[in-house]
C-alpha cells in the first residue's frame, strides 16, 4: 500500500508491438505499484508522451512502422522528452545494434524473455537516477533564478546608490561620495607618507541675493552652470562636490604642496569671476575659498573638511572673492568661538551678566542726564567681559533675544530703582543698545510692555540704541516697529552712525531721535579743522532733521570742546566716566558733576 502511494505518482509507458507483453509487463509494473501506460506501436508512444509526463519508457525494437531506434530518436530530439530514460527491450533472437541503441539515446537495454528480477531493479534504479537527475536540474535552475535575483538585486542597489551619492540638480558627488572619497585619500596617506591632498571649501558671496531676486529656476541654472566650470578648472582624478545650497567641496588628489592647491583656487577664482549668461541675464558671482591640506596631521575626514571651512569663513570676513589657507590659529579661533557659545547658554541661567552704566552729559547743563546700558559678563574663569568678544557668538546663535531682554528687564528695574529712591531726576533716561536679531524678534513690543508695566517705568524714560546697519535692512516690519515704539513716546538713536551708508531720504521718514556719532570720529576730531570732516556734517544733518546729536567716545578736553562748538547735543565718553556698575556710577550721579 505504502509503496503503492509512493509510486502512484510515476509513469511507465511500455511500447511493445505484442499485446501479450503489454499484458506482462503491465501487470508485473502494477503489482509494484507504479502506473503504467501501453502503447502497441511507435506514433501511439509518442502521441502519449505529449500528453502525460512519463518518467520512464520500456521501448521494443522491432515492430512495425517505427521501429524502437526511430521512436527513441525522435524522444530524445523533443525537449519534452529528451531526458526521459529509455530501456530497450530486445528479443535474443533478433539483430540488436547495441551501438546503435546507445547512439540515439537510449540508458540501457534488457533482453527478452524477460529476468523479472533485472526488470525490476533496472527500473527501479534508472526511475530514481532520472528523479535525481529532475532534482538536480530543479537545483540547477532554482540558483540560476537565485543568481539572476542577485544580480538584479546589486544592480538595483548600485542605481540606487548612484542617486543616493549624487547631487540631483548638478549630478556632482553630494556629501556622502565626497566624504567617502576624502577618507580614501586619508588612508592613501596613511600608507604614502609624502602623498599630500588638499580639501577647497567654496561658497557662493551673493547666491542667495541672485536666487531671491531672480527666482529659483535661474539659481538653479547658475548651480549648474558653476558646477561645470568648477570641473573645468581640476583635473580627472579630483573630485567636485556639492555639499549643499550654494557650497561646493574639491578634493585635489594630486598636488605637491600647498603653492600648488592655491594655484587652482585661483584659477577657479577667476573662472567664476567671467559672467554667467544664462536666459538671457548677464550674472556675476563671485567665490570665497577656504583651503586645508590633507595629510598624515589629520585623522578624520571630517576635520579636514571642518578646516576648509573654517578657512572660507576667513576668506569671507577678509572680504570675499578670496581663498584663504588654513592654519592652525583659525582653529583655535573656531574653538574659542565654540567655548564661548556653550559658556553663554550657562551664563542666563547662572546669572553671570551684569550692565554697567557709562552716564552721558548734556552739553546745555554740563550735567549727567542720563546713562547707557552696556552688558559685561563676569565670567567664573576669564573675569569679566566686554560684549564686543559675546555679542557676535550670542547674535550667531540666537542667544541674543533672552540676553537682550534680561538687559532690558534689568536696565529698566535699575532705573526704576534710582527714580523710587529719589536718586536721580524723572527725567533721567536709560539708553539701551538693541541688536538686530532682537529688533526683529517678533514679540519684542509684548517684551517692552510688560517691562513698563513691571517696573511702572515711564516710557519717556526709555532710549533704544539700534545700529545703523541694523536699520539698513528697510523692511516693512522695521518701520513698523519704528513707529509703534515712537507711538509708547519710547526715543529711538540710531547707534554707529557714520560707519554704514544711510540713505537720507529713506532716515528722514523713520521717527528717529538722535543720531550717535560713533567713536571713531570722534577721535580723529583733533586732527581736520573745525566745520570739516564727517563730525560736523553728522551734527548738522542730524539738527536738520529734527534729531539730537550724541557724541561718543570722548576722551579729551578737546574733543570735548570741539563739539561744544559745533553745537552738539550731548557726549559720553572716558573723559567724563568709564562704564560703570551700578554702586559707582549713583555714587557718581550724586555728587552732580558739571562740565
Ligand atoms: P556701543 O553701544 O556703541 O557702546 C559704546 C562703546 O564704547 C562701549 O563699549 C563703551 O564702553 C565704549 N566707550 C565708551 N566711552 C569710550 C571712550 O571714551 N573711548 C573708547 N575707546 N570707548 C568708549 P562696550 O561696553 O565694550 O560695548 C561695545 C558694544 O557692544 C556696544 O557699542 C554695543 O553695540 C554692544 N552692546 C553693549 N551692551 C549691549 C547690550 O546689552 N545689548 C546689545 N545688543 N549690544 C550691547
Ligand atoms: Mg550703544
Ligand atoms: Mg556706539
Amino acid at each position: 500500500m505504502n509503496q503503492n502511494l509512493l509510486f502512484s505518482s510515476v509513469n511507465i509507458l511500455i511500447v511493445d508491438d505484442l499485446p501479450t507483453n503489454l499484458r506482462l509487463l503491465d501487470s508485473l509494473l502494477s503489482q509494484q505499484g507504479y502506473n503504467v501506460l501501453k502503447a502497441i506501436n511507435g506514433e501511439l508512444a509518442l502521441r502519449a508522451t505529449t500528453t502525460v509526463d512519463v518518467d520512464l519508457i520500456l521501448l521494443d525494437i522491432m515492430m512495425p512502422g517505427l521501429n524502437g531506434y526511430e521512436v527513441c530518436r525522435r524522444l530524445k530530439a523533443e525537449p519534452k522528452t529528451a531526458n526521459i530514460p529509455v530501456i530497450f527491450l530486445s528479443a535474443v533472437n533478433e539483430s540488436f545494434d547495441k551501438v546503435k541503441a546507445f547512439e540515439v539515446g537510449c540508458i540501457d537495454y534488457i533482453n527478452k524473455p524477460l529476468i523479472i528480477d533485472e526488470l525490476l531493479v533496472k527500473v527501479k534504479t534508472y526511475l530514481s537516477l532520472s528523479s535525481a537527475g529532475k532534482e538536480i536540474m530543479l537545483l540547477d535552475r532554482r540558483i540560476e533564478e537565485l543568481t539572476q535575483e542577485r544580480d538584479d538585486r546589486i544592480e538595483a542597489a548600485r542605481k540606487k546608490l548612484e542617486i543616493v551619492c549624487h547631487d540631483l540638480l548638478t549630478g556632482l558627488p553630494n556629501r556622502v561620495l565626497f566624504m567617502e572619497r576624502l577618507e580614501s585619500a586619508l588612508q592613501r596617506s596613511t600608507i604614502e607618507p609624502m602623498y599630500r591632498f588638499a580639501v577647497l571649501f567654496l561658497d557662493c558671496d551673493r547666491f542667495k541675493i541672485i536666487n531671491n531676486s531672480l527666482g529659483y529656476f535661474i539659481g538653479d541654472e547658475l548651480l549648474k552652470a558653476m558646477a561645470i566650470r568648477l570641473q573645468d578648472n581640476v583635473s580627472q582624478n579630483d573630485t567636485v562636490a556639492r555639499l549643499g545650497d550654494d557650497e561646493f567641496a574639491i578634493i585635489l588628489t594630486e598636488i605637491k604642496d600647498v603653492t600648488s592647491a592655491s594655484e587652482v583656487a585661483n584659477k577657479i577664482l577667476t573662472a567664476l569671476n567671467e559672467p554667467f549668461k544664462l536666459q538671457g541675464h548677464e550674472l556675476f558671482i563671485s567665490a570665497s575659498i577656504g583651503i586645508s591640506l590633507g595629510g598624515r596631521d589629520y585623522q578624520q575626514p571630517e576635520h579636514i573638511l571642518r578646516d576648509a571651512a573654517t578657512a572660507m569663513g576667513r576668506a569671507k570676513e577678509l572680504g570675499k572673492s578670496r581663498y584663504q589657507i588654513f592654519d592652525i590659529t583659525l582653529h583655535q579661533e573656531a574653538s574659542r568661538f565654540l567655548n564661548i557659545e556653550t559658556d553663554l547658554r550657562q551664563a542666563l541661567k547662572k546669572q553671570e551678566f551684569v550692565v554697567y552704566y557709562q552716564p552721558i552729559i548734556c552739553l546745555n547743563t554740563g550735567q549727567i542726564d542720563g546713562v547707557e546700558a552696556l552688558l559685561r559678563w563676569q565670567h567664573p574663569t576669564r573675569g569679566l567681559i566686554a560684549p564686543g568678544e559675546f555679542i557676535p557668538v550670542a547674535e550667531e546663535t540666537g542667544l541674543i533675544a533672552p540676553i537682550g531682554n534680561w538687559v532690558l528687564q534689568e536696565a529698566c528695574h535699575q532705573l526704576r530703582q534710582w527714580q523710587v529712591a529719589g536718586m536721580v531726576k524723572e527725567s533721567f533716561t536709560i539708553s539701551i543698545n538693541c541688536s538686530r536679531q532682537q529688533f526683529i524678534q517678533r514679540d519684542l513690543l509684548e517684551r517692552i510692555d510688560q517691562i513698563l508695566m513691571q517696573t511702572q517705568l515711564n516710557p519717556l524714560c526709555l532710549k533704544l540704541e539700534i545700529t545703523e546697519s541694523a536699520l539698513m535692512e528697510k523692511s516693512q516690519a522695521t518701520v513698523k516697529i519704528l513707529k509703534q515704539l515712537s507711538s509708547r513716546k519710547i526715543q529711538l538713536s540710531i547707534d554707529d552712525f557714520g560707519i554704514g551708508y544711510s540713505s537720507l531720504s529713506y532716515l528722514h521718514s523713520l521717527p528717529v531721535n538722535a543720531l550717535k556719532v560713533d567713536k571713531f570720529f570722534v577721535q580723529n576730531l583733533d586732527e581736520v579743522p573745525i566745520n570739516t570732516g564727517i563730525v560736523p556734517a553728522i551734527i548738522r544733518l542730524a539738527k536738520t532733521m529734527g534729531m539730537r546729536a550724541i557724541a561718543e567716545g570722548v576722551e579729551t578736553i578737546e574733543q570735548l570742546e570741539r563739539l561744544r562748538m559745533l553745537d552738539c547735543d550731548c557726549c559720553q565718553g572716558y573723559l567724563f566716566s568709564q562704564p560703570l556698575p551700578p554702586e559707582e556710577v549713583i555714587e557718581l550721579i550724586a555728587r552732580e558733576p558739571r562740565w
